[in-house]
């Protein structure tokens, strides 16, 4: 019978969540959507070590501003699941929780012969490893060293087990089969084989914390929550053979999910993965929401630095996916249509920060003005600016909307449509401000001022220009002169458009204060 279809995001909360992981939830979620199948957040915290408070809040609130919304794992009010219920069958999804379920499993493992218990204290380590590392070799604790350490292979039985019952920092070592070659399916790589022979010998479970590993807490949880496929990146490629060989020492290949490896978000330049340090130098988030770390070090994010969450999902989807034809603007519903794991790269995917920037202001234009003007309003405010109705708002908005790649900009295209200019581009003022152009231009004023029908743009703009032609005035040179009086540079929105907006009385103040100040 086929098998619902669940697959799982499961971060570790070590940090704020990179971009790259937010890509791994969105194809996880999708993959899932598609397929009428489930989408579970596992929280995997059994290094205590890694652990940093917040960020288990911080993944999941990312998640939410994206709209990726799991089944199982996380309720409405977005709290990570406790305990068992019919919607959330396999609670507790946080691996601390679950503490108690992995010994038996990782016993069951050594008594049918594919673990064992190791002693050696990590000054025994250490020292092993400095001396091969003197003798100019790597030390690793497998097939060719674990004979010479202190474990329950290499001891006589009655010795361990004192150890075992005695001391409470020993753990439970994979026993890596000797010159075996893994073979393994990769959904997007194909076949992969490796050859146990340079595997070492993980640790699965340590009695000092009475916690599992990640490899093992992973194989035993994806077992549990039957987990058909595991999409992840593609830093866990290396650890697939263990845990290929895990599946089979348990006995449960026949439910072994299938894997997809997703490979790295790359710098733009193509050199090595996309890092927060080449966020700061070119000018970009690398985290969906902003971050303060212990050190009040801040990270920025795409929500506070003003990307709609549509675009930010749309622009990671075609980050290392493409839907095979020219269309590039997709809605989370469209991409649980079209998305497929066939046609996600095998290479790594580049990051291109203006592309990132080009999604954006296609949902910008996209929006509905009254919207975008939610939005603006309490921009306005930090602004310092009142007394504006929203019908004013959002004209202005209706006029520079296709300008803007983010609502923050609307304030850099048009504050003059509120607040006139106190000071004038010099070098503008230079060109434009002379005297031949600003006696037509303010004769050109009078008439704007005298304009006798309803003050709207449409029927200003044709007498307007109608009137600089007959007189045979410089177009260009007279509308920048008056753009200099009402935006205090020589560009700006069309001079019919900012006068209608702000009105005769405003648009004579300025010239009167253009008038006496240049
Ligand atoms: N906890 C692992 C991580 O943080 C999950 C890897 C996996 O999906 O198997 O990436």
């Amino acid at each position: 019978m086929e098998r619902k279809t669940r697959v799982r995001f499961a971060p570790s909360p070590t940090g704020p969540l990179h971009m790259g992981g937010v890509r791994t939830a969105l194809y996880n979620y999708l993959f899932a959507k598609q397929r009428g199948g489930d989408f579970i957040i596992r929280i995997e915290d059994t290094d205590s070590q890694r652990f940093v408070p917040g960020a288990e809040k911080y993944i999941i609130e990312a998640l939410n501003w994206c709209g990726i919304v799991p089944d199982e794992g996380v309720d409405a009010e977005g709290r990570v699941v406790e305990t068992a219920s019919e919607r959330h069958p396999h609670a507790p999804y946080r691996q601390s929780q679950r503490k108690p379920i992995y010994r038996q499993y990782a016993e069951q493992l050594v008594a049918d012969g594919f673990a064992y218990y190791a002693f050696d204290t990590a000054e025994e380590l250490g020292a092993k490893r400095a001396e091969m590392e003197a003798a100019g070799q790597t030390f690793i604790y497998g097939q060719t060293t674990r004979m010479g350490l202190r474990n329950s292979l290499s001891m006589p039985e009655a010795e361990w087990k004192e150890l075992l019952e005695t001391r409470t920092d020993w753990t439970i070592r994979f026993k890596m089969p000797e010159n075996r070659v893994v073979k393994m399916e990769d959904l997007i790589r194909g076949h992969v084989e490796v050859n146990t022979s340079t595997l070492d010998d993980k640790v699965l479970w340590k009695r000092a914390d009475e916690l599992p590993t990640y490899h093992l807490a992973n194989i035993v949880d994806d077992h549990l929550m039957e987990i058909t496929e595991v999409i992840r990146g593609e830093e866990w490629l290396p650890s697939l053979p263990l845990h290929y060989l895990l599946y089979e020492a348990f006995g449960w290949t026949e439910t072994q999910p299938r894997f997809a490896h997703l490979s790295l978000l790359l710098k733009p330049d193509g050199k090595g993965k996309l890092s927060k340090r080449d966020g700061d130098r070119l000018g970009f988030p690398v985290f969906p929401l902003r971050w303060v770390n212990a050190e009040g070090e801040v990270s920025r994010g795409y929500r506070e630095d003003g990307y709609f969450p549509e675009a930010f999902v749309n622009l990671l989807a075609m980050l290392g996916w493409n839907p095979g034809t020219e269309q590039e603007l997709f809605s989370l519903e469209e991409l649980i249509g079209a998305f497929s794991l066939e046609r996600v790269v095998k290479s790594g995917a580049r990051f291109n920060a203006e592309k990132a920037k080009w999604y954006n202001k296609e949902y910008l234009r996209k929006k509905s003005v009254s919207e975008l003007t939610d939005l603006y309003m309490p921009i306005l405010e930090s602004k310092g600016v009142t007394g504006f109705s929203r019908d004013y708002v959002e004209k202005v908005v209706t006029l520079i909307q296709e300008r803007a790649t983010f609502v923050a900009d609307f304030w850099d295209i048009a504050s003059y449509l509120f607040v006139a200019p106190k000071t004038f581009v010099e070098k503008d003022a230079a060109k434009f401000w002379k005297e031949e152009n600003y006696t037509l231009a303010l004769k050109v004023a009078d008439f704007i001022l005298g304009f006798e029908g309803e003050f709207t743009k449409e029927n200003l703009e044709g007498p307007l220009e109608e009137y600089i032609r007959s007189n045979e005035w410089p177009m260009g040179k007279v509308m920048n002169c008056l753009r200099l009086a009402l935006v205090g540079a020589s560009s700006g929105l069309g001079i019919a458009d900012i006068v209608t907006l702000i009105g005769k009385e405003e648009f004579a103040r300025r010239i009167e204060y253009i008038k006496t100040t240049l």
